[in-house]
């Protein structure tokens, strides 16, 4: 058993946090909402008052925040705190590059290991304990992770040093969006054709247009594996959240000078759905913007 501190009990570290107490681990969690620790507490939690009283005395803390000024602002507030400096700290969110490689240097620079350790797979994944955690540290950092984030997920892959989780995260999201703005595309050029959707995707899905976006994430409503298209494009992953990291995606070209046009027209198309009162919507409804 380890005590864990767990700050950021929202859609995903909810369930994670209740995936960590059901593998017998000690939680101390913490979020600004109270509805959030409430829930926590439900699932065999222990609901803290803040940052520092969930860090007093953790030898891990695992991280779930939107973005990286939260991270930030938490990592500082951790650094203030009286968290020993054997403990090791587990970024999960989704954040930018550069904020990644920041905080880990400045735990580093207090004798604190850290590791980025964003996810794929949505809220359903992390209730399940079945996300895939991709971790950037060291090899002995990795190690001490492992362990602690295997109790939440089906694969733990190590990306390389710190920074290159975030990177595998934001590459892989970005070639998401755009497979599926493409299969989108694929499916309505294909209906303008004459072609009725489930006979084009069991023709697709076999041959070599065929991706995840396809073939288990199918955005045609009736066609496929159940997804968020049967149910009117609601739950799943929000179009908000992959404008978010297509943005992220799209700075971290900018930043190394990768050319990334599919990227960069997917998070155009994001935006202007996102701009439209789509953000709530799961990310394949993007189909229905190009349907006109
Ligand atoms: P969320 O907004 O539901 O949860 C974030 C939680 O952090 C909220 O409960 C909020 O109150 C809390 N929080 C914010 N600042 C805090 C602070 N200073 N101290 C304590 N708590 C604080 O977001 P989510 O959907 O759980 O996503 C979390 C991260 O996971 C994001 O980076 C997202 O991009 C990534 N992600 C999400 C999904 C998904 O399907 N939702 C999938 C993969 C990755």
């Amino acid at each position: 058993m380890t005590r864990i501190a767990f700050i950021g009990l929202g859609n995903m570290g909810g369930g994670m946090a209740a995936n960590l107490a059901k593998a017998g681990h000690d939680v101390r969690a913490f979020d600004l909402s109270q509805d959030a620790l409430d829930r926590a507490k439900a699932a065999g939690c222990l609901p803290m008052a803040s940052v520092g009283e969930a860090a007093d005395g953790a030898e891990a803390v695992v991280t779930m925040l939107p973005a990286g000024t939260h991270v930030e602002a938490v990592y500082g507030d951790l650094f203030a705190a009286s968290l020993s400096p054997a403990a090791i700290l587990i970024d999960c969110s989704t954040i930018d590059v550069a904020t990644a490689k920041r905080v880990t240097e400045a735990a580093r620079a207090k004798g604190i290991t850290a590791v980025d350790a964003p996810v794929s797979g949505g809220i359903g994944a992390a209730n399940a304990g079945t996300l895939t955690f991709m971790v950037g540290g060291s090899e002995e950092a990795f190690g001490r992770a492992q362990p602690i984030l295997a109790a939440m997920g089906k694969a733990v892959i190590h990306a390389g040093a710190n920074g290159t989780g975030q990177a595998a995260k934001i590459a892989n999201n970005m070639l998401l969006g755009a497979t599926m703005v493409a299969t989108c595309e694929a499916f309505l050029l294909a209906e303008k054709l004459g072609l009725d959707p489930q006979t084009f995707f069991d023709i697709s899905s076999v041959s070599s247009g065929q991706s995840w976006s396809m073939t288990s994430y199918c955005p045609v409503p009736g066609v496929g594996p159940n997804t968020p298209a049967d149910h009117g494009y609601q739950g799943g992953f929000a179009t908000a959240l992959m404008l978010k990291d297509l943005k992220l995606a799209a700075a971290a070209a900018s930043d190394t000078g990768a050319d990334t046009p599919m990227g960069a027209k997917a998070a155009e198309l994001y935006q202007r759905f996102a701009e439209a009162g789509h953000g709530g919507l799961d990310f394949s409804a993007i189909i229905t913007a190009l349907r006109g």
